[in-house]
């Protein structure tokens, strides 16, 4: 039984290659995790440093409740697989799976007990007396297997195992691997550059690329909803189709114009999560589709491809050619135009053939042109609304609201306004009304897509909201960017603060020391021993150096404890009401909790607590723990 945590890992190794940033991953107990990504992106560091075989350069390693950072491999109850399977030669397969046991001083029948149900869990058995070099690829990476097998640890860690086998053989020892993973049920973390593996395999996969993670989530939704254009190339064959394209809405359709300069027509509720200017016309766009989801179609679609090559699999065909009519060699790959369809229904297709093509447009990914990030979201970033101040009242979709005098102190004397309303600060209230014309379930909550104008504005709210119904809400102003043309006159609060500090250690007696962090001038206990960890990143330097404090302001408790601070002004956002409170030089806001009356110049106190605060590296923005 083992969960696993890293929080934050980095590493960065002796000759300042930063081979891994920033990897967070909560693994539950059972997981099989996957780590895919091309050779060089930071997989084996990541699984090396869970298995202890290379130091954390930061961030905290849990395994099960321990923090194992400084803890030696052998300590970790893990057991670790390699692809050149690391075999004793001149050992036969028993002494092999039995070293491990043997040199932790298990008697010899126990030994032989466990040997022997491994060996005929993985169809060994007749092989125990012969050596390593006696037994093909396959049989040798199931002696390795073995060898973890018996040690029953409470994590395997798999590198790359399958990578000096022949096709047919990897095959099957995916299936075997993966039913191992069942009858065992214990956590497995599997590295491999081979998507298919990692697809096949994992219950859930980490795509990782030059260093940091792209995305990590279950095979399907890495196929259906990959986040960047990186993950959906990575994922998938024959890879999925990338165009440039450009978008321009008309009414209740859109118009894409593809590189060969024919034009599809799509419905707008295919893009109705996509920002309104990437739907101009004009911007730059990568409309991205996967070969399976394609329609080849006897009606002119408008969309033409010339086949430049088939190829018939039998219950499939994968074919190639290029946007519109040309006649083109199909060594010479038209750049930007060529496409790979993959047709299940035995159309007749041949070489030179002119095809029409559709879209299955549920299916259409859309990816910007220079973060290569997806522009169809679950839940979209924010909505983009016009808006118009008059006196304390803003109009607002389709209503008024009376703005809280925070919101007003920031946009008086100005009239018309552009607002970016997370879907998140839409929430159930009485001074706004919009139609719900469709719900989703997005994990445990709903996301309604509420008419407003020609577009939707969406809402992400607890309670199941009925589609056809009104919504009546409010607006919580703290999740708000608003702008006056190029302007930006509020921000959004965001969730964290921070507050500039030093570290001190205190000797108890010889053996014992607790380490501090100072911050307001008050000293916070390090309760989760991140000391250590702070001195083995920066040696002796950090009892000098000043470090950046960063806590999350709900758990922050005012109106008690001991950093003392003074109200400079209150800050009425109408839902919630913040102080923007001065402790030292520094400046940082605060909620006000109910009840508690606080006044300009006022001081008061408050309270963080040493297991609420992450530690910054102030210099280079780097998390230690
Ligand atoms: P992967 O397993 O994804 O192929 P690795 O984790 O082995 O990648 O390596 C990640 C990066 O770190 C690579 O660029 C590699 O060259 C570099 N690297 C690996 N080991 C060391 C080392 N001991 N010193 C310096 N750089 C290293």
């Amino acid at each position: 039984m083992a969960e696993l945590k890293l929080n934050h890992i980095y590493k960065v190794y002796d000759n300042g290659h930063k081979a891994v940033n920033d990897f967070c991953i909560d693994i539950k107990d059972k997981e099989f995790i996957v780590f895919v990504g091309p050779s060089g992106c930071g997989k084996s560091t990541t699984l090396r440093m869970i298995a202890g075989l290379e130091k954390i350069t930061a961030g905290d390693l849990f395994i099960g409740d321990t923090l194992v950072n400084d803890m030696e491999p052998k300590d970790r109850d893990i057991a670790m697989v390699f692809q050149n399977y690391a075999l004793y030669p001149h050992m036969t397969v028993y002494d092999n799976m039995a070293f491990g046991l043997r040199n932790r001083r298990i008697p010899e029948d126990v030994i032989k007990e466990k040997v022997l149900k491994a060996a005929n869990t993985l169809d060994i058995t007749d092989y125990l007396s012969k050596k390593p070099k006696e037994m093909s690829g396959g049989q040798r990476q199931r002696v390795a297997l073995g060898r973890a097998i018996v040690r029953e640890p409470k994590v395997f860690l798999l590198d790359e195992p399958l990578s000096n086998l022949d096709a047919k053989l990897r095959a099957q020892m995916r299936t075997e691997i993966t039913k191992l993973h069942k009858e065992l049920q214990t956590t497995f973390i599997y590295v491999t550059h081979d998507q298919v593996e990692a697809m096949t395999m994992g219950t859930r996969i980490v795509v990782m690329k030059a260093g940091y993670v792209q995305q990590i989530d279950t095979p399907m939704n890495l196929y259906d909803k990959p986040y960047n254009q990186f993950v959906a190339g990575f994922i998938g064959t024959p890879q999925m189709n990338f165009f440039d394209v450009k978008l321009q809405r008309k009414g209740d359709k859109v118009n894409m114009l593809m590189p060969d300069e024919s034009t599809v027509v799509l419905n707008y509720d295919s893009f109705a999560k996509v920002h309104g200017s990437y739907l101009d016309g004009e911007k730059d766009v990568i409309f991205g589709i996967r070969p399976d989801h394609i329609i080849l179609s006897e009606k002119d679609t408008g969309l033409k491809v010339r086949v430049t090559a088939v190829e018939h699999l039998g219950n499939e065909s994968i074919i190639y050619g290029n946007l519109g009519e040309e006649k083109k060699d199909f060594t010479m790959k038209d750049e930007g135009k060529s496409i790979i369809i993959k047709d299940t229904n035995n159309t007749k297709v041949e070489v030179d053939d002119v095809v029409f093509i559709g879209f299955k447009e549920d299916k259409i990914h859309l990816f910007d042109k220079s973060t290569q990030v997806t522009l169809i979201l679950d839940v979209p970033a924010s909505n983009y609304v016009k808006a118009e101040l008059d006196g304390d009242t803003l109009s607002v979709l389709n209503g008024k609201v009376k703005l809280p005098a925070a919101v007003l102190a920031k946009l008086e004397g100005h009239k018309d306004l552009a607002l970016e309303i997370a879907p998140s600060a839409i929430v159930k209230g009485n001074s706004l009304k919009l139609k719900v014309k469709r719900v989703e379930q997005v994990d445990d909550k709903y996301l309604a897509h509420l008419v407003y104008e020609d577009h939707y504005v969406f809402a992400l709210v607890d309670e199941k909201v009925k589609e056809g119904d009104t919504y009546a809400f409010d607006v919580e102003f703290d999740k708000v960017k608003a702008f006056d043309g190029e302007e930006e006159l509020l921000a959004p609060i965001g969730e964290n603060e921070h507050l500039d500090g030093k570290f001190v250690k205190k000797d108890i007696n010889r053996k014992e020391v607790e380490f501090y962090y100072v911050i307001g001038g008050t000293q916070i206990s390090d309760t989760l021993g991140n000391g250590f960890k702070i001195n083995s990143v920066d040696g002796n330097e950090c009892y000098s150096k000043t470090y950046k404090y960063v806590f999350n302001r709900d758990k922050v408790v005012v109106g008690q404890g001991e950093i003392k601070a003074t109200a400079l002004e209150l800050l009425d956002y109408g839902h919630v009401k913040y102080v923007k409170a001065k402790v030292g030089e520094e400046e940082l806001l605060l909620v006000v909790p109910e009840g508690l009356e606080l006044s300009n110049g006022q001081e008061f106190s408050f309270d963080v607590k040493g297991k609420d605060v992450e530690v910054w590296d102030k210099k280079n923005d780097f998390r230690i723990c």
